[in-house]
């Protein structure tokens, strides 16, 4: 039991790096304290006129001249939310990223949990027929009601099964509900879960992988390096029972788009328990209900994207992370951490093994397996009958194109589809085409508040020529109607997006569906499940960006049509090669993965490009050989270990003017160590240097050993707070920033 006078130090959701001290709620008015310790509950706090919600980070007495603490209001937990690991993991994740303990907790917690809400019931919900073997009358035969009936007729079904079966259901349960026909209860979640069903017998490349997690005697990290259709879902599966048959909990982290109900119906019917996700897809209170059953130990799977890195895991046996490579794992606002790596600190923490897998891995885990740091678990085949799909280059150097479309392409993608097949055409730009331009003068159309004062950004030609959208900060308007320099009506698109192929294709292959994917298409969770249901086994064309590039099985999935490479080819990022080899080789691992062999047709102008041929003879493994030692003479990651900082601000100097007084601090915070050396590149204008208004500067540091490159951001951070400069801008800090803009 806590003394009378016991200290509560809370971490608040402010940007200050403190935490702020109060006395505990006053125990005369029923305000008893948390039976089971008071570090890591929330409670509700004054704060000037406010009131917030905070977790007890630490206890303690007063310091002697500790002024007159004000008392926090009330307790909104009886048990403590973080504890153990978790908390200790994220006290880790705010040191790492140098950002308030505060913060950074109020990014761990749930929306609902952070502003206060109590646990909510973890119990699932299902749905029976009221008067079961009587058929309703006056349902229309087919309808959605009239199939949830017959559903329902052969016994109960819970939400999460109705989810899979019947898309729509719940407008039709609505109805029925209304009717007094069928109602909702509650069930416990174990008892949602199907039989198991048995998986393909593992090969000896997944065996070996399999044995490997199982055996682990606590934390190890483990890469697993496989070809894409190489079975390695099969492995985290087997893995997963292995870890549920011991009575421990997994968490599998999956890409942002690799989420798809197709996936979890796969998990749900493999593994036998209830699976939990957890995604940007689901509300306030479903993401509360998961974070809390997989809090209280109930949850034994938990499938979810970046955020899902967060849960408890009171009885923790495996953490799995899916598309280790993936872009979405990186937070790019607020709290920038890593899902991946964090997932790595909890394993460690957690003393259980932690299984990344990529047929593309990102050049940080290739490193780490190489310098012995992870086991290298490699799959080379793919699994059962599906063989490698044949890249063929199509030069089109001096060929006249249709829509960016050459012949040979067109005559590939008709093949294919005569011969029964599906063809999926991949261009990574949304839109109609990128550029609009006047014939007469050269005006083209660009964003006012993006790019240089000069010179803006190109606005994107979208709706089939009607409109226009800026990329960069969603700024629209339509095209109009005459050059507003000219005053010619010769207004042209120039080049070609998603929206211009889909246009061609349609007309040039009216006798099959021809669907569009990307962000403009696309939105919610089922849509693009939708679309696959649209398309069936039938013989079609999928036309689209990187959101094709992975997570999806089709099976009858022959011809992959690559077009538009050759932007990606020469960029300045020091991550281009590798980001553009990981979407090539995933999207090209979309063909063939069932019985039918599959073709993937790269399209450039630049047939001769040392990373194309580097891909094409020696795959991605190839690529990773050579680049690694490139790396290292360039000194970049992972290399040496970077940390970016941006800021923005609308008068074109500030950004720069803080930057600058931010890597003198840097620099004089390091000055007598002499063994230690931070380098700096900048301050300079963002490759972006001005979007929705704002001018934007940034400042890279890097020290050859993350330790330098800590104790100095350590020793600065107070420093870069009270910069008189900082006042005038936004400004954050990026530690292993993905994206250098
Ligand atoms: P990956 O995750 O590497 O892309 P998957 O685990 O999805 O690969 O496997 C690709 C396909 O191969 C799936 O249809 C899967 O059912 C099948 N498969 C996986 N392992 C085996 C195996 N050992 N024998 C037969 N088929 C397998
Ligand atoms: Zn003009
Ligand atoms: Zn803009």
């Amino acid at each position: 039991m806590a003394a009378p006078h016991t200290v509560l130090r809370v971490a608040l959701p402010l940007p200050v790096p403190r935490l702020f001290d109060y006395l505990p709620p006053d125990a005369e008015t029923g305000h008893a304290l948390p039976p089971d310790g008071l570090v890591g509950c929330r409670v509700r706090v004054p704060f000037g006129p406010r009131e917030l919600v905070g977790v007890v980070v630490a206890t303690g007495g007063p310091a002697p001249d500790a002024p007159e603490l004000r008392a926090a209001l009330a307790w909104l937990d009886n048990a403590p939310l973080l504890r153990g690991e978790l908390l200790a993991s994220l006290r880790w994740l705010s040191r790492y990223t140098h950002a308030p303990l505060g913060e950074v907790l109020a990014t761990a917690l749930p929306a609902a949990l952070r502003r206060g809400d109590p646990l909510p019931d973890t119990h699932g919900w299902a749905w029976r027929k009221l008067s079961p073997g009587t058929t309703p009358t006056r349902l229309r035969e087919g309808g959605g009601p009239q199939r949830l009936v017959a559903l329902l007729d052969g016994g109960s079904r819970d939400e999460e099964a109705l989810d899979e079966r019947l898309p729509g259901w719940r407008t039709a349960a609505r109805a029925l509900a209304t009717r007094g026909l069928v109602e909702r209860f509650a069930v416990a979640a174990s008892q949602l879960a199907p039989d198991p069903r048995p998986g393909p017998m593992p090969n000896p490349a997944q065996q070996a992988a399999i044995d490997v997690v199982r055996e682990a005697p606590g934390f190890t990290a483990c890469l697993l390096d496989g070809v894409t259709g190489s079975g390695k879902t099969e492995v985290y599966l087997q893995a997963i029972a292995a870890c549920l048959a011991r009575g421990r909990q997994a968490l599998v982290l999956v890409p942002e788009i690799g989420l798809t109900p197709q996936m979890l119906s796969r998990f749900r019917a493999r593994l036998g328990v209830p699976v939990h996700a957890l995604h940007s897809g689901l509300n306030d209170g479903e993401r509360a209900r998961v974070w809390t059953a997989a809090w209280r130990g109930e949850a034994r799977v938990i499938v979810g994207t970046r955020s899902a890195v967060f849960v408890p895991l009171p009885s923790p046996g495996l953490l799995v992370v899916d598309e280790e490579h993936d872009g979405s794992y990186k937070q790019q606002d607020g709290i920038r951490y890593h899902a991946r790596d964090l997932a790595l600190v909890r394993g460690k923490a957690l003393d259980v093994p932690v299984l990344v897998g990529s047929a593309t891995p990102s050049l940080e885990s290739l490193h780490n397996a190489r310098a012995g740091r992870y086991v290298h678990l490699r799959l080379r085949q793919r699994a059962g009958n599906a063989v490698p799909p044949v890249v063929r280059v199509l030069d089109v150097r001096k060929r006249a194109l249709d829509a960016g479309l050459s012949d040979q392409l067109l005559q590939g993608v008709r093949a294919a589809l005569d011969a029964g097949g599906q063809v999926l055409v991949f261009k990574n730009r949304r839109g109609y085409a990128p550029v609009l331009l006047c014939h007469d003068c050269g005006w083209s159309a660009q964003c006012r508040r993006c790019g240089s004062p000069e010179q803006g950004r190109p606005m994107t030609v979208h709706g089939a020529g009607r409109r226009l959208q800026c990329h960069h900060c969603g700024a629209r308007q339509p095209v109009p109607m005459a050059c507003p320099d000219c005053a010619s009506l010769a207004l042209q698109p120039q080049g070609v997006g998603t929206e211009r192929l889909e246009e061609l294709l349609a007309e040039r292959f009216a006798d099959v569906p021809v669907l569009r994917i990307d962000r403009g298409s696309t939105r919610g969770r089922d849509a693009l499940q939708r679309h696959f249901a649209t398309l069936g086994d039938a013989p079609g064309i999928l036309v689209g960006t990187q959101m094709l590039a992975k997570g999806h099985d089709l099976p009858n999935l022959t011809l992959v049509a690559v077009v538009g490479v050759d932007e990606g080819l020469f960029s300045a990022d020091f991550r281009a090669g590798e980001k553009l080899s990981q979407l090539l080789v995933q999207v090209a691992g979309r063909a063939g993965r069932a019985e039918r062999a599959g073709t993937v047709l790269l399209q450039t102008h630049h047939p001769g490009h040392p990373l194309l041929q580097t891909l094409i003879h020696g795959g991605y493994a190839a690529f990773a050989d050579g680049e690694l030692p490139q790396r290292e003479a360039a000194g970049f990651p992972p290399f040496v270990h970077l940390a970016m900082l941006r800021a923005e601000a609308r008068p074109a100097e500030a950004p720069l003017a803080f930057l600058r007084a931010a890597r003198d601090c840097l620099a004089s915070t390091l000055a007598a160590d002499a063994t230690a050396t931070l380098a700096f590149d900048g301050p300079v204008p963002a490759p972006m240097a001005r979007r929705a208004g704002m001018h934007r500067a940034q400042l890279a540091l890097s020290a050859a050993d993350r330790r330098t490159l800590h104790v100095a951001l350590d020793r600065a951070m107070p420093s870069l707070h009270a910069l008189p400069e900082a006042r005038r801008v936004r400004w954050s800090l990026d530690v292993d920033p993905t994206d250098l803009y």
